[in-house]
């Protein structure tokens, strides 16, 4: 079997295709979305993707402010930005960029920020809603797969979905989300056992471990589905997976690459949550 590639910089450019008429409807009546980022020092990784997803809104027509703070910002500097991005209402979303230097809480800034501007779907409230149903901003990676998934037709309902990883970014919502979708679920961590015995039973393979080819051939079944959420760097310093594309492609019947695969949809769904907050602040 040759595993049909999931495009996901296809899938993501017919979403934001749709994106572009409830955007330029929000622009019409004087609201435009818009998105504040907040970068604190000086992470390259992290400039890169904030960057990115500036340009991705200038291309959509989201309104977007970059607010950049040096290294030694303490919490409570950080706390005050936030709560006036809160209370700006130019912004329908705001995204403090992980990870954030030592000096400060993550989760004191997750929590700080409004649930209804919180974008990247890191707040417990989001994360408490999306686990009991509700009005809820799912976080971007794991709600980009399931977009993913359903774009591709591949019927979620009664499958055995199989994550690799437990993040609270990037595991752990995507069982709920799966779950959700009415998947039967398994997730799998540094401690499991055998997790090539867990994952061969898997219709839906999900690896977000962040080590370069832990999933081969021999952890899949035949005809499985693989999405690989890994971004890792090969001896030539080239980015590469989780999954050993090359070895799984001819055993699995659909297949994320990396790149090309995943990381379009993460910000594709940045996108899809922001003009969304839009939408719901203008019918409040
Ligand atoms: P974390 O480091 O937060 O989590 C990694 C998870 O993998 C942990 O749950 C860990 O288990 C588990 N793990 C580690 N080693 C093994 C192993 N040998 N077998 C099974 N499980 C293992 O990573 P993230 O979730 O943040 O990211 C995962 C990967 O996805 C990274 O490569 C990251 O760069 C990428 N990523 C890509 C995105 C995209 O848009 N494409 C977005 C976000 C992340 P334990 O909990 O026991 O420690």
């Amino acid at each position: 079997m040759t595993a049909e590639i999931i495009d996901g910089r296809k899938i993501g450019l017919d979403i934001r295709e749709e994106l572009k008429s409830r955007i330029e409807k929000l622009r019409e009546s004087g609201q435009p979305p818009g998105l504040a980022v907040v970068l604190v020092g000086h992470n390259q990784a992290s400039k890169t993707y904030v960057s990115m997803k500036q340009k991705a809104c200038t291309e959509l027509g989201i309104y977007s402010e970059l607010i950049e703070l040096p290294e030694e910002t303490t919490e409570a500097a950080l706390l005050e930005v936030v709560n006036a991005l809160n209370e700006n209402d130019r912004i329908h979303g705001i995204l403090v960029q992980l990870p954030l230097p030592d000096q400060i809480s993550e989760a004191a800034v997750i929590e700080a920020i409004k649930p209804e501007k919180d974008v990247d779907g890191f707040h417990p409230v989001n994360i408490g809603r999306m686990q009991t149903g509700g009005e809820a901003f799912y976080p971007c990676t794991p709600y980009g797969i399931i977009k993913m998934l359903e774009h591709k037709g591949i019927n979620i309902a009664g499958k055995h979905a199989v994550i690799v990883g437990r993040s609270n970014i990037v595991g752990k919502p995507m069982g709920q989300l799966l779950l959700n979708k009415h998947a039967t679920v398994t997730i799998c961590h540094s401690r499991t056992e055998n997790l090539a015995y867990h994952t061969k039973q898997a219709d839906i393979v999900i690896a977000a471990v962040g080590i370069r080819h832990l999933i081969t051939a021999d952890h899949i079944k035949d005809g499985a589905i693989v999405i690989d959420v890994g971004m890792n760097r090969d001896d030539a310093g080239k980015l590469c997976g989780d999954v050993d594309f090359e070895g799984c492609k001819d055993k699995a019947s659909a297949i994320t690459p990396v790149p090309g695969g995943v990381g379009p949809m993460t910000i594709t769904m940045l996108l899809a949550n922001t003009t969304e907050s839009a939408e719901r602040a203008r019918m409040k």
